[in-house]
């Protein structure tokens, strides 16, 4: 936490006014890494498979779409007070009747619903409430038609979505790993009924591929199945991926197969037909939906606690950030080695060049050592270093920041060297 304050990955929200619980804004890396997790998400979703579109839904949705769902009435969590010292709780993560912070006596739960509720317009009445969207899903839901006349698609067939759910948490925490605003990137796929099980597990290998191909390392990453009385209202079958945080086993992702529930309800409630005639089959139906759901800022909480690390170097230790590549918030530092004899500007020549391209990072300032270690840690993945033989041949240094070693690649070869490496491809 400390080193994302510091070199500007994430902040605390309103911080000079003493912050808001649980609320946190993204810094220059920060929004850098949160871009690029999006951009692999989004890539592998819609590029990837041509019978994925994607939508970005509004997050105020008509009111009756949150009682088709369910969440009106079953978005809750059961919620208990402490009479002593008024800190409340989530009652299913209590063990027992005291109080976790004081051993006080604990009320009765009671369900409390996670929607948060704003009003529309200039009057605060009943009549005008909406909801702040708890999940992005039924964006896409109300959108199943829309998309599938639109875009031509036929069952079976995925829309994705990126964008920010907001839940009222009873007891948000561990950083970013639980906030009341966050942004999810789901995909809802629709199948035929007899499908659902064959999709189901292709979508679950499919995810655990990806958490892989970010850089997370697979020996902290399992899969947890929920049992039957954990699943949400609408689930048949459900696995989440988890990772090994440092305060413990938790869920990053959720796989689920949804049924038709969503696609019947809102059927039911809007009087509007949902049902998809499939050609081939000679048959009508409502689709079976198999989803993904995945939140963006636990990923990158995930991506930055995997990729931390600190280790000895000589007599000194290094912190060092193994993020992928792919993702890191700045591809390369450019660096004269000294600011004399021509190396700035040819070391600004080779930035300016790149930054066509990717984020770079042009840097002057300090001994060389010094400038290696700051990019280390925040995990930039190379370092290019304008030095003495540069103007000679016209080679530059490209130090890796994992192993530290150093090679040297010919100028004009850099933009295709460095394409190679840190391109979603
Ligand atoms: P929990 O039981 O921990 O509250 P959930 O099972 O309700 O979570 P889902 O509804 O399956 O979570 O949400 C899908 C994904 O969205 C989660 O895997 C997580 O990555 C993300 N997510 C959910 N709630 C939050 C939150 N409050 N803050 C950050 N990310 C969240």
């Amino acid at each position: 936490m400390s080193l994302c304050k510091r070199r500007g990955y994430i902040f605390q929200s309103s911080e000079i006014y003493g912050g808001l619980n649980s609320c946190y804004d993204y810094g220059p890396l920060g929004i850098e890494l949160k871009n690029n997790i999006k951009d692999s998400w989004w890539r592998a979703m819609t590029y990837h498979h041509d019978n994925i579109e994607g939508v970005d839904a509004s997050i105020l949705m008509h009111p009756r779409v949150w009682e088709a769902s369910g969440h009106v009435d079953e978005f809750t969590d059961p919620l208990v007070d402490c009479r002593r010292c008024k800190q409340r709780f989530r009652a299913d993560q209590v063990e027992g009747p005291q109080c976790p912070a004081c051993g006080g006596e604990l009320t009765d739960p009671r369900n409390f619903n996670l929607m948060f509720k704003t009003y529309m317009g200039p009057v605060e009445e009943q009549a005008a409430i909406v909801y702040l969207r708890p999940e992005t899903a039924q964006g896409i839901f109300v959108n199943f038609l829309n998309v599938m006349n639109a875009s031509r698609q036929k069952v079976p067939f995925g829309i994705a979505q990126i964008g920010k759910a907001f839940r009222n948490e009873i007891t948000p925490g561990n950083f970013i790993f639980r906030t009341r605003e966050f942004e999810q990137m789901e995909m809802q796929f629709f199948v035929h009924p007899s499908e659902d099980a064959e999709w189901f597990e292709r979508w679950r290998e499919e995810r655990f591929e990806w958490h892989r191909s970010i850089g997370i390392r697979a020996e902290k990453l399992r899969w947890h199945e929920h049992a039957e009385q954990e699943r949400a209202h609408y689930a048949k079958a459900a696995y989440d991926i988890e990772y090994e945080f440092p305060f413990a086993w938790h869920e990053i992702e959720g796989i689920h197969n949804r049924t038709d529930f969503d696609l019947r309800r809102h059927q039911e409630y809007s009087s509007k037909r949902l049902e998809y005639f499939d050609e081939a089959r000679k048959e009508k139906y409502i689709p079976y939906v198999i989803e993904t759901s995945v939140g963006c800022d636990r990923t990158l909480l995930t991506v930055l606690v995997d990729a931390y690390a600190e280790e000895p170097v000589r007599d000194d230790t290094r912190v060092v950030l193994r993020l992928s590549p792919k993702i890191a918030p700045l591809k390369a530092a450019i660096l004269p080695l000294v600011r004399r004899d021509g190396m700035p500007e040819l070391a600004r020549r080779i930035a300016d060049d790149l930054m066509r391209a990717h984020r770079v990072f042009y840097d002057e300032s300090g001994a060389v050592g010094r400038r290696y270690r700051r990019q280390d840690e925040i995990g930039t993945p190379y370092c290019i270093t304008v030095d003495a033989q540069t103007l000679g041949d016209q080679t530059v240094t490209v130090r890796d920041r994992d192993t530290m070693e150093q090679d040297r690649v010919a100028a004009s070869q850099l933009r295709e060297w460095l394409d190679d490496r840190v391109l979603f491809l």
